[in-house]
Formats: C-alpha cells, structure tokens, sequence
C-alpha cells in the first residue's frame, strides 16, 4: 500500500533574501507528499479550511497521490508564516495559526489501517499519536517534529517517540529535545527514548544517520540557487521513506540510500519557492541529482 502520512496542509508566507511568497502551499505533509510520490503510493490524512484553493488539491491529486483523507472543514487552514537571513539553515518562524488543526481528530477509513510504512510528520503529538493507536502495526513508523512542539508538548512529544522506530529531526531540535551539544550523544539519549534509527538533518551541511550502532553521514550538494528552504526536511523525509517504501525493507544499505535520496529531493525542493520544483521533476533529473551526490564524497582510499 505504500506509505500512509499525517501532517500539517498549509498556507505558508515566506521571505528570505530572494523573494517572497504570500499563502503558497505548505504544510508537512505536503511537502513530504509532493516528495515520495515520485518513489512510491502516498495517503495524506490531514485537514484544510473552507478557504483552501481547489487548485492545491489538484496539485496533489496530479502526482497520484491519495488526498481522500484530507478533510475540508468549516473554519480557516493552518497558517505559517517565517523568514530566513542569508544563514537559509535556520527558519525564523514569524506566526503559527493552528486554526482547523486546533479541533482536527484523525480518523483513519477502513482502507488506510494497513499501511506499509506511516509516517508522521511535524504537527501536533497528540495527533501522531492518535494515528498510531488507529492502524495496525506498519513495518516502519517513522516521525518528524519541530522546536515548536519540543517546547510546548514535550511530555506528549515523549510519549509518541516511545512507540516509533524512526525519527528525522534537525540538529538544533535534537539538542533541545536532549540537552546534549554532542550530536552523537543526542542520537544516543533519542535511542533510549524510543526509536532505534535516528536521522539528523543538518540543512544545507547534509544529515547523518544512526542506525542501531551504526553512523553514515551524507554530503549536502553545493547548489548554486537556493529560494526557500521551507520544506527541506519534508521533502527530505519524502525521498528517504519513499526510497524505503519502494524497496520494502529497512536495513543498513537502504537506510543510507535512502539518506541520499532523501538529501537528493531536499536538493530540488529549495530551489523554489513552495513546492514549485517538485511539481515536474523527471526519473532522470533524480538520477542525475543521485549521481552528483556518490561523486560528491568519493575518493581514492590508498593512503
Ligand atoms: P520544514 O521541512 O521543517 O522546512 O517544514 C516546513 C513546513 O512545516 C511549512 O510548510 C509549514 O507549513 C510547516 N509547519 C511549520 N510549523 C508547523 C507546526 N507547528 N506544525 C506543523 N507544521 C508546521
């Protein structure tokens, strides 16, 4: 069946120093959608406003992927609004509107209790957990999160991480959630919470996967244009299960391929605004971009 995702749909108002865009599709889930559609099937679960454009849905609906459990409600779509300096590493988050999300209670249908892979990506834990306790047991339940729920839901937060295998996080929430400046030691302390593969995203620096015992780091791909950084590590955790989901197994050698994947899809995504790129890539822009990463850190080992 592929992979099952809750998250957030937004409307996203974004500057940095390249331009700027006013209510343009955004949400977690989207941008994690967008990105695993071209490696595998997606489901969203999600909930969006009455104000919501049509023409977002059909967005989705064009790269096959299952909007059925997106629920239009009455009321207003979640909204972010945030900025980013010259450093496009760290997002400076201006406004959150959770507004539907506030009331939002995931009911997963009949036909999305038995996925492959669930992935839970950034919003409220009480939610992720909720999905959790609706399907039955995946092979994989990986999960994304932010510094906005570490702070204001970390006993919930806590409680979701101990029923999950695997967790994408950046590397400035993995020392708030830990207390640890070491990045090792981080992905030690979230081991013992939980989830036994821990990946740390380090924007544009690459992302570092800890596998039981275990270390891989992948290169991030100098780029000569990046926009918007909004939606790295969605669209990043997109490649990377959606590598994962087309396989159907999750050991070593997939894992890593799948970091490099995942940092492949992150790579187009920042190259504009909202999720404009990820709108028509091709199987061979893919594989080029896959290319460019092995050559990026081989080298000759004769010393
Ligand atoms: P990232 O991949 O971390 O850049 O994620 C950016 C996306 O996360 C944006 O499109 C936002 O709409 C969404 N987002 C921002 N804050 C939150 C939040 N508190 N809960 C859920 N989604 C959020």
């Amino acid at each position: 069946m592929g992979i099952l995702v809750v998250g957030s749909v937004a409307l996203d108002t974004v500057e940095t120093p390249f331009g700027k865009i006013t209510e343009g599709l955004g949400g977690s889930a989207t941008h994690f959608s967008m990105s695993a559609s071209y490696h595998t099937n997606v489901s969203m679960v999600a909930v969006v406003g009455e104000d919501f454009p049509e023409a977002h849905l059909q967005l989705l609906k064009s790269r096959d992927i299952d909007i059925k459990g997106i629920q239009k409600v009455p009321g207003k779509t979640f909204r972010w609004s945030g900025r980013y300096d010259y450093d496009l590493n760290n997002a400076q988050t201006l406004q959150t509107d959770l507004n539907v999300f506030e009331s939002f209670k995931p009911q997963i249908s009949a036909d999305l209790k038995n996925p492959d892979f669930l992935f839970l990506a950034n919003i409220d834990p009480v939610l992720q957990l909720s999905v959790i306790e609706q399907v039955s047991k995946p092979k994989l339940i990986a999960l994304d999160t932010m510094n906005f729920w570490i702070q204001g839901k970390k006993d919930d937060l806590l409680k979701t991480i101990k029923k999950i295998d695997l967790i994408t996080i950046n590397e400035g929430e993995a020392r708030l959630l830990t207390g640890e400046s070491s990045l090792l030691k981080a992905a030690r302390k979230v081991q013992a919470m939980g989830p036994k593969t821990i990946v740390i995203k380090q924007g544009e620096y690459g992302a570092l996967l800890f596998h039981e015992g275990h270390v891989f780091s992948a290169p991030g791909l100098p780029l000569e244009d990046v926009k918007d950084p909004t939606g790295a590590g969605d669209s990043f955790a997109g490649g990377f299960m959606g590598h994962i989901s087309k396989v159907g197994k999750v050991d070593l050698a997939t894992l890593k391929q799948a970091v490099i994947l995942g940092s492949v899809m992150a790579s187009f995504n920042v190259e504009q605004f909202s999720c404009d790129r990820l709108k028509s890539l091709t199987k061979e822009d893919i594989q080029e971009r896959f290319k460019l990463f092995v050559a990026l850190s081989q080298f000759e080992s004769t010393y």
